[in-house]
């Protein structure tokens, strides 16, 4: 595992970038009955389940991307990663485990061919290691992706989540979904305040992610205290906290 990859910051990574945003592959309509929030948790490190436990003080579910060659290792950053008996444990507790490749593979670089293989991967990995349900939700490692792997991950999957910021509301592209990240910083719990106050107000579904959680989180990583918060704010504010695949079934993108 290459834990130290970035995704290229050129000038022309960073137009492409844009078109391939611009560029819907799966258009979607939003329209829940209520506000939807769905936490996510990328790679993922075992302290991920800490997440687990703030949504569900507040009633809530949430989604678990699994890196598969990330599965049984030690991150330098993040820790120990998620094994077998954690798929297990968030399943029984009602959570969902999607797809995030099995090399971190970076979609926006790599030919179609290699994508289609390396997210084939994962899901073997993960049917191998005990998760034999369908694979609905899937993220695209670092956000990354080009047209053709958001056309390819929105036939094989029911949603894709990015990385770019916002609120998901009116059209969008169910294979690029935005997602506001958590974090330690103050700017972190500002932008997420004020992400979850837009959702409420446009009736929209709002992705945050992370990574690992706890009292003194890495740099990729969110305090437990965030989540309980964001939580019980958006439960307050009469949203619903669910997994990626239920999030599209109220929203109206899936049947
Ligand atoms: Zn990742």
């Amino acid at each position: 595992m290459q834990w130290s990859y970035a995704p290229s910051r050129s000038p022309a990574a960073k137009v492409q970038r844009r078109v391939v945003q611009w560029r819907r592959a799966c258009n979607a309509e939003i329209a829940p009955d209520r506000p939807v929030v769905t936490f996510t948790f990328d790679d993922f490190p075992k302290s991920a389940l800490n997440g687990a436990d703030a949504l569900e003080k507040h009633g809530g579910r949430g989604g678990f991307y699994a890196c598969t060659s990330m599965m049984g290792m030690r991150s330098p950053v993040m820790g120990e990663m998620f094994d077998a008996a954690t798929l297990a444990d968030l399943r029984q507790r009602g959570h969902e485990i999607g797809a995030h490749s099995h090399t971190h593979l970076d979609c926006a670089r790599a030919r179609l061919e290699k994508v289609e293989r390396d997210i084939g991967e994962n899901l073997v990995a993960l049917s191998e290691s005990g998760h034999h349900e369908t694979v609905s939700a899937f993220a695209f490692p670092y956000g990354e992706t080009s047209y053709a792997a958001k056309r390819w991950v929105g036939d094989v999957f029911t949603t894709g989540r990015g990385v770019l910021p916002g609120v998901n509301s009116g059209e969008v592209d169910r294979s690029q979904l935005r997602a506001v990240e958590l974090g330690s910083s103050t700017m972190h719990r500002r932008r997420a305040l004020a992400a979850l106050k837009s959702c409420v107000e446009t009736n929209g579904w709002l992705f945050f992610f992370t990574h690992d959680v706890g009292p003194s989180p890495s740099s990729y990583g969110a305090p437990f205290g965030l989540i309980d918060e964001l939580a019980q704010r958006a439960v307050d504010a009469g949203a619903v906290l669910v997994a990626p695949t239920l999030g599209a079934v109220l929203c109206g993108v899936s049947d």
